[in-house]
């Protein structure tokens, strides 16, 4: 359901300490429309818009008419495939409902940023998250929740950033073409319920090859998708292979390294700390990686000040 972001399936997340967003939101009555400035530059009409979209569902439960101005800066590369529409949508979340006066509960507010984009209902919380898929037609049931087993277990996420070329098709144009024509998507459907148990039984029992087997069998399987859409796409890029097939090698010389792609081109690797750095080097070794950032799972939002 695209008006009211409920997806057809459930999902999980790691929440990462290095990839933040900080966002500050103030209602005034002098202005005429939303503002956004984000990492000091007006943002573009189409951010703009999405923003007020979002913003009217809290005007609307709060019965106030006021616009806003909101300042964010991302400490996650923006819309390089690194979700800072996660982490953007979550601390706006979390600082206009304050600013609007709401008193809201965090499973309430996971409904709400869920609205903004799908994936920061799991940013909301910290470390390893679930956002179920829920079955109401209104969206009540589809919140995000933490998976209290993860708690403490600290694993490595290390995010490849490659020399790519821009995307040729947008996540969500990506999206929508495979639903509606790729023949595989209804056999992604049924695995990726079953995968998703798999990953939770994984974090339950703190087995890193169990969720790193996992993570990287059901990216692959995501990805197989686009190409059975019509027309046929892929989000891989020859660097994006290259990866792969070094965390392929890392992994028969006894390295525990798998890779995750979401919608775009770069890599995410999952590891063990003690190899995090052996694993960062071998990356910046091939000449198509620009950049590897090392996280590990952090905490969800908190509230800098609420000072006026
Ligand atoms: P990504 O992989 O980084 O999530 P997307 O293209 O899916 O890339 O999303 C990027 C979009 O997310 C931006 O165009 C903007 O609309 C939104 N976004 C990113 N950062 C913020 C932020 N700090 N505050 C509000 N919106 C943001």
């Amino acid at each position: 359901d695209e008006s009211l972001f409920l997806p057809t399936n459930s999902s999980l997340s790691i929440t990462l300490d290095k990839f933040y967003t900080t966002t500050t939101v103030k209602f005034c009555d002098h202005l005429s429309e939303d503002i956004f400035v984000l990492d000091g530059h007006i943002g573009s009409q189409e951010d703009t818009l999405k923003i007020t979209r979002f913003l009217n569902l809290l005007r609307k439960i709060s019965g106030k008419n006021q616009y806003a101005m909101i300042k964010s800066t991302n400490k996650v590369p923006t819309a390089a495939g690194f979700a800072s529409s996660a982490s953007g949508y979550a601390a706006l979340t979390a600082a206009a409902v304050k600013s609007i006066g709401l008193d809201l509960s965090l499973k309430e507010l996971t409904r709400i940023a869920r609205q903004g984009s799908g994936s920061a209902s799991r940013s909301i919380h910290g470390g390893f998250v679930e956002w179920f898929r829920g079955e109401k037609e209104d969206g009540s049931d589809s919140f995000a929740q933490p998976i209290s087993e993860g708690d403490g277990w600290d694993i490595s996420i290390l995010s490849a950033l490659l020399t790519s070329k821009p995307k040729k098709v947008l996540s969500r144009e990506g999206m929508k073409r495979t639903v509606e024509t790729s023949p595989f998507y209804s056999a992604w459907l049924s695995e990726v319920e079953k995968d998703f148990l798999i990953a939770k039984k994984a974090i339950e029992k703190r087995d890193f090859e169990m969720l790193g087997m996992v993570t990287e069998r059901n990216a692959l399987k995501m990805h197989a998708t686009t190409l059975g859409a019509n027309p046929p796409f892929m989000y891989w890029q020859g660097a994006t292979i290259d990866v792969m097939e070094l965390i392929q090698e890392l992994r028969s010389s006894g390295i525990q390294a798998y890779y995750t792609i979401d919608a775009g081109p770069n890599v995410k690797i999952l590891c063990e700390p003690k190899d995090e750095q052996l694993v960062k080097d071998a990356l910046i070794s091939l000449p198509v990686v620009r950049n590897v950032h090392i996280s590990h799972p952090g905490p969800g939002i908190s509230y800098l000040s609420e000072q006026k």
